[in-house]
């Protein structure tokens, strides 16, 4: 058995991208068809809980939570040190969210807005005219489904189907995630919490470990570790032991999932071709955290696409202002965070002791300004501030060298590479060698 559909756009993946993104070019008037290889309700469930900043729900016109979607909002958060317990102050307010509802509610403004979502369907392969994308083959319920569309977006998460097997020549990388470039997240869902257990939003950024609001009076005790899921587990067991021995607490249920920990493709399309969110590895460096970074590149996506469709016009040169746009900014921004924090994150933890206490590194204002803004904008003061916590530490014996000069390089090459994405090339012909400068800045990094 088999069957066609014909759309203006299909999206493979209906989680929180490509239902962002289904809505938006719905409302738009265009011929949305969402394939999600779940069933409905299923997408988000292997999470649960998850959270939101603020300040994004009017940014990409998302009305807030209400209901059981909503399980807590949070005005701040407490970041500590690896060793201590003077904890900094984060004033910038989270909604605590349950995300199956989350995604449930998006797919719902989707299909509102004209979009038809297919679910239990499974991305099987493209359908390619003279090597470019005409549509995909889909398998629903041990059906084939071909679907016909002059645009095919990849919005499947961190294995980015699509991607992986578009032609090499169409420029877009195609090679699969390296397992280990994900950042292994696992979530431990306790109640029946000791009194003295730290409650609301809490970041423990040397260890890469959180405790969050959970269900009820619960809590939810997080890592986020690259390389493998057992280093996530071991670093998590060592955590705990370290800070919070024998505490007191009842297991509810233990879940896990992969972020992408990465730089995102060099180009984020092709003829015919784009791609968003985990499948563009589009995560906050400094959290792991992807939706709203998504929704952003979703939104210029949207905006790209619309008016490549409206030209009838789909081809690579059409699409590149989803490159310019989201490079230039969010991207390059990401770019600089990742240069920086692959090094932080291998100082000794002696230096992050003393950084921290002297605000160098995860002081409140820069968690905030990167939660904000993705990037920490210093003034001359801090800046001289900053340069006399460098000398002051180094001079004392207080810094490592190695720490000392690893966070200048870092510094620097950080500097460098986000500059660098600042250029990103106006048009495609510039681009591969913007590209060979970007692999040779990455190698440095
Ligand atoms: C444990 C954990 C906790 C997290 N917490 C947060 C948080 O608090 N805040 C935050 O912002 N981010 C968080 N993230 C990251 C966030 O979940 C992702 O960045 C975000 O969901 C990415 O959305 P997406 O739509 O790109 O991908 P996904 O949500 O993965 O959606 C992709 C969809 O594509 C579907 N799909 C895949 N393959 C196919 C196929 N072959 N055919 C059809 N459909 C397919 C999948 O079923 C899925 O529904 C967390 C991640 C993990 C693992």
């Amino acid at each position: 058995m088999s069957r066609e559909l014909e759309g203006d756009l299909v999206i493979v993946g209906a989680g929180t991208a490509g239902a962002y993104l289904g809505w938006r070019m719905g409302q738009k008037g265009y011929r949305v068809i969402l394939i999600e290889k779940q069933q409905a309700g299923e997408p988000g469930s292997h999470i649960g809980i998850f959270h939101v900043d603020e300040i994004r729900f009017a940014q990409f016109e998302i009305p807030l939570p209400e209901g059981d979607e909503l399980i807590a909002h949070y005005p701040e958060g407490r970041a500590w040190p690896p060793d201590g317990d003077e904890a900094k102050m984060v004033r910038y307010p989270f909604y605590v969210m349950e995300m199956p509802l989350f995604i449930e509610r998006l797919q719902g403004y989707a299909a509102n807005a004209g979009a038809r979502i297919l679910f239990g369907t499974e991305f099987t392969g493209l359908l390619l005219d003279k090597g470019r994308p005409v549509g995909i083959e889909a398998c629903t319920a041990g059906e084939k489904l071909t679907i016909r569309a002059p645009l095919v977006v990849d919005a499947s998460g961190v294995d980015g189907v699509v991607r992986v097997s578009l032609p090499d020549e169409l420029g877009v990388e195609t090679g699969p995630i390296d397992p280990r470039d994900f950042l292994y997240v696992i979530l431990q869902y306790w109640d029946e919490l000791a009194p003295d257990f730290p409650r609301g939003l809490n970041f423990y950024p040397f260890h890469k470990a959180f405790i969050n609001p959970g269900y009820g009076e619960g809590a939810i005790v997080g890592i986020g570790q690259p390389e493998k899921l057992e280093t996530a587990s071991k670093v998590q067991e060592q955590f705990l032991e370290e800070r919070f021995p024998g505490v007191g607490h009842r297991l509810v249920k233990k879940t896990w999932g992969r972020t992408p920990y990465r730089r995102p493709p060099f180009s984020l399309v092709a003829d015919s071709f784009i791609v968003v969110g985990d499948a563009a590895f589009m995560t906050k460096p400094f959290s792991g955290e992807g939706v709203t970074s998504g929704f952003t590149a979703c939104q210029i996506a949207a905006e790209t696409a619309a008016a490549a469709l409206k030209k009838g016009d789909l081809s690579r040169e059409q699409l590149w202002p989803l490159n310019v746009r989201y490079f230039r900014d969010q991207g390059a921004k990401f770019a600089g965070l990742m240069a920086q924090l692959v090094v932080a994150a291998e100082l000794p933890r002696d230096d992050v002791n003393y950084l921290f206490s002297r605000d160098v590194v995860f002081s409140s204002y820069d968690l905030e300004q990167m939660n904000r803004h993705f990037e920490v904008r210093m003034g001359p003061g801090r800046l001289l501030k900053t340069a006399a916590a460098l000398l002051g530490g180094r001079l004392s014996g207080k810094l490592s060298r190695k720490g000392f000069t690893a966070l200048l390089a870092a510094m620097k090459s950080a500097g460098a590479i986000q500059k660098h994405y600042e250029r990103f090339p106006g048009n495609p012909v510039d681009f591969p060698l913007w590209k060979a400068q970007a692999k040779r800045l990455w190698g440095e990094v």
